[in-house]
């Protein structure tokens, strides 16, 4: 598996505050950096540099994506607006920070996560990990959303699509992928997939709610319940996800890759652990198909680069780190009723072609 990286990513400085909200809060002894900074990005790539699983990675320089390149999935004139916030340290919306490095940072994430789609595009690598920042699944054609200001992995979608790949994008961020599905609305080639927390619609960016209601012809959500867990996840892409890709015939993946849905994240608390990562991992890699993977959410730095590790771990077949922090049991009492929901507004599908798919697992 090769890796991708680009210095620039560290450049996007999201500043201090109360949590997510920069800015002063006087009462607050010493304030805390904003969860999306720099230094998670850093520690994952120390991870995968340093952990047991480095001598089966190869490392690749990204690069900066073009204004014609970002324009495959965002308007000129949110393009243009965007460069001209990152003049100075400013909100874009309500936690979603940029400053003078961002513009750099926004061009490395995109650029990167398209060295990673060439890669594979050209056979060099069957699988490649785009471990950028700032993150993109939540930024839609015309508006930036939840730390994201270019959708990293929908301009890897639409350029696959472009070359005649029949792409579908999984997306496992504990938060609903929002921007991607907005960014596919109304483009029936690419099917869009994400397993999420049940958290409904936020700000006047987020107007979506991530609903089995907003499913349809080639947009699936699975909505998870609080505290849902290891099993929960690995019954949604088994009995839904992993069904849909089969059935929609996908020959490219790209997967929105976040660890928010860790036990222990902040912004997440979906009750996953490393070892629910790594059965991700394998659930994907099980697939076979070319795969691009951006990185995401993940807001606790140390366990979620170790849950990238158990991740990568899965794609490779390999079991290598023990995860010394997971003791919260699932909640499992409303999984079937979740599948069950986001079953229901899916009638055009089958869901039967996919092994996995004839019975719980
Ligand atoms: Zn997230």
């Amino acid at each position: 598996m090769e890796v991708f990286w680009h210095d620039a990513c560290l450049e996007h400085d999201t500043g201090v505050g109360l949590w997510e909200l920069p800015g002063r809060w006087d009462w607050l002894d010493v304030a805390e950096p904003h969860p999306e900074n720099a230094a998670r990005l850093r520690t994952f790539r120390h991870a995968l540099e340093h952990g047991p699983v480095a001598p089966h990675l190869s490392w690749s320089t990204g690069r900066f994506a073009t204004d014609e390149e970002l324009a495959r999935v965002h308007t000129r004139s949110y393009l243009d607006d965007l460069r001209a916030a990152c003049g100075q340290r400013t909100a874009v919306e309500l936690n979603t920070v940029v400053g003078p490095g961002s513009w750099d940072a926004i061009r490395a994430a995109a650029g990167t996560a398209l060295a990673a789609y060439e890669a594979v595009a050209a056979g060099r690598t069957r699988l490649a990990y785009a471990l950028v920042r700032p993150p993109g699944h939540h930024a839609q054609p015309d508006l930036a959303d939840g730390y994201c200001l270019v959708n990293n992995a929908a301009l890897v979608a639409e350029t696959a699509r472009r070359a005649g790949r029949r792409v579908a994008v999984l997306d496992w961020d504990v938060h609903h992928g929002n921007g991607t599905q907005e960014v596919f609305r109304g483009t029936p080639d690419v099917l869009t997939v994400s397993v999420h927390m049940r958290h409904g619609p936020w700000g006047a960016n987020h107007a979506q709610t991530g609903s089995p209601a907003e499913s349809g012809a080639s947009n699936v959500n699975v909505e998870l319940s609080l505290g849902a867990g290891d099993g929960a996840y690995r019954r949604a892409l088994a009995e839904i996800a992993l069904p849909a890709l089969a059935e929609f015939g996908a020959d490219f993946l790209v997967c929105a890759s976040g660890f928010d849905g860790s036990a222990f994240d902040p912004n997440g608390r979906h009750n996953l652990t490393a070892d629910g990562y790594r059965a991700i991992g394998r659930a994907v890699a099980e697939l076979g198909l070319p795969t691009v993977l951006t990185q995401e959410g993940g807001y606790l730095r140390g366990y979620s680069a170790l849950c990238l590790h158990t991740l990568v771990e899965g794609l490779l077949g390999l079991d290598l780190l023990e995860d010394p922090l997971a003791y919260v049991p699932d909640d499992t009492q409303l999984v079937d009723v979740d599948l069950a929901a986001a079953r229901s507004t899916l009638t055009d599908w089958d869901f039967t072609t996919y092994p996995a798919a004839r019975g719980p697992v």
